[in-house]
């Protein structure tokens, strides 16, 4: 509850006031300790959940933290999965990302080819625990029924982002460049070439969709959530619209000796767009 996709959730829930919400946070559940999480699904008994916790971070935490992108996060969905069966929890909606489809793919991306090749590798630890996630949930529901599913949102923007300039995604860590090159009157800094394309959905119309995805959406499909292709930007037409934002328009310079990351992911929201 505590990262931007929880804390969209919170600021729409009085819209489902027929449900009782809990969210958590890492200071009352370790998940990444089975016991801990084991204790709090008996003190909270859920019925419902929504799986957001996952150790995270822009382009360039995924290259710097490989282990642990991987490690933490096999362990934190296992124990996560392995409490919500053991607690009969009725539906678990688990989040994956666009950025852990193969990099070597046919355009636009469809849920079909999730594991259809290697993701990129700059983010190769993160993208196979959340392939393993897509494969823990459909192991439940072939041999207990549980009803645990996957959505798959592309990259995500709002407010209760990271706005840290090593870690954070790229839409917080550039309003933060922005800020302070405009502050100490230096250039706006933005890493790589600016060619890559990417999607953003805002984080509280990715809230509703979730909402949706746990309340109506009542089939086991993964199923992508994400604005249309038209709606793919450049990483450059990103940072022009923040720099103007600023009013700093002038002065910025495309850094090529970092990463560019994946090309693009460019997905296909049209499963989506059969039930909204
Ligand atoms: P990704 O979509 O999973 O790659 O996640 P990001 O949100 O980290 O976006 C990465 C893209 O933005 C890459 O093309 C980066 O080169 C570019 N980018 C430019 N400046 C920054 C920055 O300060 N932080 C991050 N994370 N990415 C940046």
């Amino acid at each position: 509850g505590t990262g931007l996709v929880g804390n969209a959730i919170k600021s729409i829930k009085d819209k489902y006031s027929e449900h009782t919400f809990i969210f958590s946070s890492r200071l009352k559940c370790d998940l990444i300790n089975y016991s801990d999480t084991y204790k709090y699904f008996s003190e909270i008994k859920p019925d419902y959940i929504i799986h957001l916790a996952s150790i995270v971070g822009g382009l360039f935490k995924n290259m710097s933290h490989k282990v642990d992108m991987f490690d933490l996060n096999m362990r934190l969905n296992m124990n996560v999965l392995r409490c919500a069966h053991e607690h009969k929890v009725k539906k678990v909606v688990s989040c994956l990302s666009t950025c852990v489809f193969p990099d070597n793919v046919d355009y636009p991306i469809n849920e079909s080819m999730l594991h259809n090749g290697e993701p990129h590798d700059s983010n190769y630890g993160y993208a196979y625990s959340k392939r393993m996630l897509d494969v823990q949930s459909k192991l439940y529901r072939q041999q207990y029924n549980d009803n645990f599913i996957c959505v798959i949102p592309t990259n995500i923007y709002g407010e209760h982002d990271n706005y840290s300039l090593e870690n954070g995604h790229v839409i917080p860590a550039l309003i933060h460049q922005c800020y302070l090159a405009k502050k100490e009157n230096r250039p706006f800094i933005v890493k790589g070439s600016g060619e890559p394309l990417r999607q953003f959905i805002y984080s509280k119309d990715l809230a509703e969709l979730m909402m949706w995805s746990l309340l109506e959406y009542n089939k086991w499909d993964n199923i992508i959530l994400s604005v249309g292709e038209k709606d793919e930007i450049s990483i450059k037409d990103l940072a022009i619209t923040i720099s103007k934002a600023f009013d700093y328009e002038d002065n910025i310079i495309f850094d090529t000796q970092y990463s560019n990351g994946q090309h693009k992911k460019t997905a296909n929201n049209s499963l989506l767009l059969k039930y909204k």
